[in-house]
């Protein structure tokens, strides 16, 4: 089998913590690979600082100085986790022959990247790293996440349970990404959407060994919901739905009363009251839901840049 260019690409916001543990991880790993000959000397380790506000910059540039084996890329402003990784696949997209994305603090398992890149050389465009169990997250985590997937495909969005970010992607393949232009990029989504020869690699996830988690639920929740909205209009279907529940059930209940009213005279002010507060909800919730979509299209057709490079190392 040839070697291949193959390069690991890594979103790092702020995470001064985890760098130089990371960083040597992967050069112990790409040593192994280079000397299997499965991949080429000029492979190579790209991390994407995404507008930290703290030193993993300077770490970044530090690397780039002492070893050519990693290279950096400066974001002008932090663009979020999705946008920091679209930046770096783009930017090397014509540089190799695949790229694997991967989180900084290497929760997933770098071993099983040789098992990916093999995968590659048999002729798979996509390679998925797929979790087998989630035993060291929090109980909070791992329900979430379960959650979280089984929501998503609830709503019809064609996702890979269990996986993350953690994935490689062939040239071809990458090349075929950057034709997806929306600025509401959710990864996990599109990539199913791509197509071409896939597989999975399994493996167990192991805890953060240092610095937190940037994504406390409040972003976990934001981040579930503009995955649905960006791929599904399921939820505007189910306000549809709702709507025509209530109203064959409120008829109902409407005749109901009536009915009940000329026999017995009886007050209903209470449930009236409770009735117009339920509507009202109801309403506020599907204007919320279908404004959410508008917002979408909104920042959609605006087509703003997604990530703005600063520096190149
Ligand atoms: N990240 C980023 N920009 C952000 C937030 C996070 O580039 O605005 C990166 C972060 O540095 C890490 C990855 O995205 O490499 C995943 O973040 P984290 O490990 O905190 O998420 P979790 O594993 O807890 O879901
Ligand atoms: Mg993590």
């Amino acid at each position: 089998m040839n070697s291949v260019k193959a390069y690991v690409v890594i979103p790092c916001y702020n995470e001064e913590e985890v760098l130089s543990e990371t960083s040597s991880r992967m050069k112990t790993l790409f040593d192994d690979m280079k000397k299997n000959g499965l991949i080429t000397d000029d492979s190579k380790v790209i991390m994407v600082d995404d507008g930290s506000r703290d030193k993993t910059w300077s770490i970044i540039s530090e690397l780039c100085d002492k070893d050519k084996l990693f290279g950096g890329i400066k974001l002008a402003k932090n663009a979020g986790h999705q946008n920091a990784l679209l930046a770096g696949l783009m930017t090397v997209k014509d540089e190799c022959d695949c790229a694997i994305s991967i989180d900084a603090d290497l929760q997933d398992d770098i071993n099983v990247i040789p098992d990916m890149i093999r995968k590659y050389q048999a002729g798979c465009e996509v390679v998925y790293g797929v979790r087998n169990k989630r035993e060291t997250d929090t109980f909070f985590k791992r329900t979430t996440a379960v959650g979280f997937y089984k929501l998503m495909q609830g709503m019809g969005v064609d996702i890979v349970f269990n996986h993350a970010d953690y994935r490689l992607m062939g040239s071809r393949a990458l090349s075929e990404l950057e034709k997806f232009e929306e600025v509401n990029l959710f990864l996990r989504g599109i990539v199913p959407l791509i197509g071409y020869k896939t597989d999975c690699v399994y493996y167990d996830r192991s805890e953060r060994f240092a610095g937190e988690s940037k994504y406390p639920l409040k972003k976990m929740l934001s981040f579930a919901f503009d995955g649905i909205t960006s791929f599904s209009v399921k939820p505007i279907k189910l306000v549809w739905t709702l709507g025509i529940l209530i109203t064959v059930i409120s008829a109902i209940i409407g005749v109901y009363d009536i009915c009940e009213n000329i026999w017995k005279f009886s007050s209903l002010v209470n449930s009236a009251v409770i009735s117009v507060w339920f509507l009202g909800g109801v309403q506020l919730i599907s204007v919320g839901v279908i404004g959410e979509y508008i917002g979408k299209i909104y920042r959609e057709v605006k087509r703003r840049p997604r990530f703005i490079i600063e520096t190149r190392r």
